[in-house]
């Protein structure tokens, strides 16, 4: 994950060290290396700038350069100004305080991984002692309904048994009653999804906020897109005031674009990461410690 910016940023940083006392221009220096390192992750490009000048505002100036480590401090004001950036501070748990059943809405475009993230979700939750329902609501391809059905099997979740042909926001509603007749205390809901955003999707998936009023809207985004993602997020976001992304494939995703502009560019916080293929590889989003990791 992210080997290309750990790389570039430990370059940077490297050359910083090794300049034993600094001065203000080998801080403006470096500090248009880490701008150029941004930039070549495709991170968005007013991020980048802002970033910077964070960064710039923080670290020149006297306290820096009088301490006894002053590249070590610059390092640090980078990675807080990056845990920053991905939304170090505020609380990106999933809210599920409501009435049973909770309604969990997913939507993204074909093959982000929305379907996947419903079952990998679905088991986190099982994990933490909720009993989740899984509703198939993209009617469209009869293949995604076939697969949650399947991931459902694997896993021992059960899935609202959805026919191909049936209005999805009366699938949702009937999914609604289903769980409360039965005990589950959590509905997630795989909406559909298509290679492009379109007006008709954006309207049926309305419908079903409409409806259900989901406690969650989750944006599940593929990092491996860069800025289509981010774009992605900001359309969706648009039309159904997202409460989070979920940024999957980060495990094959060596430049981190995605991760460091989705929530400066929305305002809306990654709350989970994919980080693989199989069931397990689903981990709450935790920006302090991305930032860590990003810089080694
Ligand atoms: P959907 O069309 O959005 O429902 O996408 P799918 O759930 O079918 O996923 C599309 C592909 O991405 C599948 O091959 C998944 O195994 C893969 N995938 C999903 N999430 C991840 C992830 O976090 N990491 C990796 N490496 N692959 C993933």
């Amino acid at each position: 994950m992210f080997d290309n910016l750990t790389e570039k940023f430990d370059s940077v940083f490297k050359k910083l060290r090794g300049q034993g006392r600094l001065t203000e221009d080998n801080i403006q220096e470096a500090l248009r290396e880490v701008r150029l390192v941004l930039l070549e992750a495709d991170v968005n490009f007013k991020v980048v700038k802002d970033f910077v000048a964070a960064v710039r505002e923080r670290a020149v100036g006297q306290d820096v350069l009088k301490s006894l480590t002053p590249a070590q401090q610059v390092i640090k004001i980078v990675r807080e100004e990056l845990g920053r950036l991905m939304g170090e501070g505020t609380d990106n748990s999933l809210d599920l305080a409501a009435r049973p059943p909770v309604p969990i809405m997913l939507c993204g475009l074909q093959g982000a991984g929305k379907t996947t993230t419903c079952g990998k979700l679905a088991l986190s939750l099982r994990k933490q002692k909720r009993n989740p329902l899984l509703v198939p609501a993209d009617i469209y391809r009869p293949a995604a309904i076939d697969q949650l059905k399947t991931v459902g099997r694997q896993l021992g979740i059960e899935v609202y048994d959805t026919q191909p042909g049936q209005d999805p926001v009366a699938i949702c509603e009937a999914a609604r009653r289903y769980a409360e007749l039965n005990g589950f205390d959590t509905l997630i809901l795989d909406t559909a999804g298509r290679l492009h955003i379109d007006e008709a999707l954006m309207g049926e998936l309305g419908r079903i906020k409409a409806s259900l009023a989901p406690r969650e809207i989750l944006l599940v985004a593929d990092a491996m897109t860069g800025q289509d993602a981010v774009n992605v997020a900001e359309s969706f976001d648009a039309q159904l005031q997202l409460t989070g992304v979920v940024l999957t494939k980060l495990d094959g995703d060596a430049r981190g674009g995605a991760a460091l502009s989705i929530r400066a560019v929305t305002g809306k916080p990654i709350k989970l990461v994919g980080l693989g293929e199989k069931m397990d590889a689903l981990e709450v989003f935790h920006p302090d410690r991305m930032a860590q990791r990003i810089l080694g």
